[in-house]
């Protein structure tokens, strides 16, 4: 695409900033002869794929290579989208405005299920087929990874490659093999064989899949070599691997503005529901040492004035105190804050409130996610009521007024006695507040509770339970408001008009390819946005599909099920999960595996013991 091109598409659109791309800190190369072209895809808006660790880490990681330029794209809103299609201007990347259906390598981040029609999408602005079995060339090469390539079989039909893992770990070997690949000139099918012998790279095409008559998986059979079980690669080592000591800095706001520096990879934690606690296990965390020094490269470099400490747990890093006694030395000198998501209610120390006061002027978040005892320990969040009201008096002592606690909706085994206890325990809350004689004078309290509705995940032991129907969910959320009884407490809810279509897909099987393709085709895209998801799109493509959303999200699997993910190894095993779920139904808890290890299995993939036990 010319300049003169972009100024005129530019002219058109409300944001323009999210497509010129110059940046402070992005990557503009010389192409060389050999040169591998990854265009890396965000399929979402500027302002959510430009806040995303993953990119930036695997951005620098690629371009730290001479013989590789990885450039970024991200969807365009649909102003920017309708004026390229009236212009003819394809899909393009970034850094250098090139069409991308010209790269060698096309990679998306699945984040989210409710992303999928928009990788359908930019594969058809690119001017690509949407379907992997027509694009015959070689090259682009459309690879998929992040949390939903765990079971990328929904969109099976449309990709080449699944990375497995941490891309750190990979994706140099698939470079090199597209390097080759080019070099040599092998054919798609040579590309995807030999790609297949990469740990971790996971060829859809290369398996079969056979169902039985009750619609369940019969046989998942690989071909042509291809591995039975392909298990995710995983850094050992997060002290000696990759990390950015720059960030491209937008020139608009985006989601989370701010440097990021992460803590630990894995979750020791063990909550039930939570997918990315039992994904990215083994347990690895990251000196304070070589945190810190990440974190002064960041700022020295962007300019930024807040620094997020990234991890599933931020207060069960073991090295948090000195961390941030280390940080506090200098941030605030130069007026640097700090940003500390993901605080644990049952650790939440004074200590730890002292330093974060020193850093935080807004209200404190914590997730209880389940209103009763009975129900936190069939999820296994293994905090009490007790740590609850202690920490926000520790909160209230130290001149907090409002606290936010996030509980989920439509949890196994719940119910009304365990919606009534979130309003219970949100009351407590405000009675604990007008009991303190220290409260901060002359202030009123205010707690927020914000309820999600579960989604039953795949890798997790919640994977054999069905979800809640809509009707349940909306009659738990009248049912909550009616139980509330303080004008201090207001409730928000993350209604999800999409969970139905997100757990469908989230425990899917590549028969699903035709109802994403379907939805696509009615117009569906950036379905994960309130203004952009079309209900009757998916409820369409599912009746022509001849397939039952309830089949997928809403029904009881049993143990021995083949699951359409069994060939998928991210270290924690399926027995696991059966035990997990069993205690679930017992109501028993499974300790901190810093209290020991717990036997999930993800140790083998780094050949030990996790780090930090
Ligand atoms: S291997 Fe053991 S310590 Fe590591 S995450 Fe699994 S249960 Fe926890």
């Amino acid at each position: 695409m010319t300049l003169d091109q972009l100024d005129l598409l530019l002219s058109q659109v409300q944001k323009p900033a999210r497509y010129t791309a110059g940046e402070m800190g992005a990557v503009v190369k010389t192409l060389t002869p050999g040169m591998l072209r990854y265009a890396f895809c965000f399929p979402d808006l500027y302002e959510v794929g430009m806040s995303h660790l993953g990119m930036k880490i695997l951005y620098g990681h690629a371009n730290r290579r001479d013989d590789v330029w990885c450039e970024r794209v991200f969807s365009p809103d649909a102003d920017m989208q309708t004026a390229m299609e009236e212009m003819g201007v394809p899909l393009f990347a970034l850094e250098s405005l090139d069409p991308v259906k010209d790269f060698d390598l096309i990679g998306f981040t699945l984040q989210y299920e409710m992303c999928y029609t928009e990788v359908l999408n930019l594969l058809n602005l690119a001017g690509l087929a949407i379907r992997a079995k027509d694009r015959t060339d070689p090259f682009p090469l459309v690879v998929v990874g992040g949390p939903c390539a765990s079971n990328p079989e929904p969109l099976a039909d449309f990709i080449d490659l699944v990375s497995l893992g941490e891309g750190e770990e990979v994706s140099d070997e698939l470079f090199d093999l597209c390097i080759q690949a080019k070099k040599e000139g092998w054919d798609k099918p040579e590309v995807l064989r030999r790609a297949a012998q990469i740990p971790g790279i996971y060829v859809p095409s290369l398996y079969d899949v056979t169902y039985n008559e009750d619609g369940t998986i019969c046989t998942i059979t690989p071909r042509e070599g291809a591995p039975a079980v392909v298990s995710k690669r995983v850094i050992t080592d997060l002290d000696s691997v990759y990390y950015p000591e720059n960030f491209i800095v937008p020139f608009l706001d985006i989601v989370h503005d701010r440097a990021v520096v992460e803590l630990f990879r894995g979750c020791n934690r063990g909550c039930r529901f939570c997918q990315a606690g039992f994904l990215y296990r083994p347990i690895r965390e990251k000196s304070f040492e070589t945190v810190a020094k990440d974190a002064k490269n960041l700022i020295e470099s962007t300019g930024y004035d807040e620094i997020g400490l990234s991890s599933l747990s931020t207060s069960d890093y073991c090295g948090l105190e000195p961390l941030l006694d280390s940080l506090l030395d200098w941030t605030e000198e130069k007026h640097v804050n700090l940003s500390l998501p993901s605080l644990r209610i049952d650790n939440f120390s004074e200590s730890l409130m002292e330093k974060v006061t020193r850093v935080r002027k807004s209200g404190l978040t914590f997730a209880p996610e389940a209103g009763t005892q009975r129900l936190r320990d069939v999820i296994n969040k293994n905090i009490t009521e007790q740590n609850v009201t202690d920490t926000c008096r520790t909160a209230f002592l130290g001149g907090y007024t409002a606290v936010k606690l996030y509980f989920m909706m439509g949890l196994p085994t719940e119910t009304l006695d365990d919606i009534k206890g979130i309003a219970d325990l949100a009351q407590k809350v405000v009675d604990l507040y007008y009991s303190m004689p220290e409260r901060p004078k002359g202030k009123s309290v205010s707690v927020n509770i914000s309820v999600a509705c579960f989604v039953p995940k795949p890798y997790t032991p919640f994977e054999f339970e069905p979800q809640d129907s809509m009707e349940a969910l909306r009659e738990k959320q009248k049912y909550l408001l009616s139980c509330v009884r303080s004008r201090k407490i207001s409730v928000s809810y993350h209604d999800s008009a999409t969970s139905v279509a997100e757990a469908a897909l989230a425990r899917g099987d590549r028969r699903l390819c035709q109802v994403v393709e379907g939805a696509f085709l009615r117009g569906s895209r950036l379905d994960g946005w309130d203004d952009h998801f079309k209900p009757l799109a998916w409820q369409e493509a599912f009746e022509e599909a001849g397939l039952d959303p309830d089949f997928y999200a809403r029904r009881r699997r049993s143990y021995d099920e083949v699951f359409p993910w069994d060939h998928l190894d991210y270290g924690v095993t399926k027995a696991f999960f059966i035990r997990e779920h069993q205690k679930a139904m017992q109501a028993a808890t499974t300790p901190s595996c810093f209290a020991g290890c717990n036997g999930c299995g993800a140790q083998r993939l780094t050949g030990g013991v996790c780090k930090c036990i």
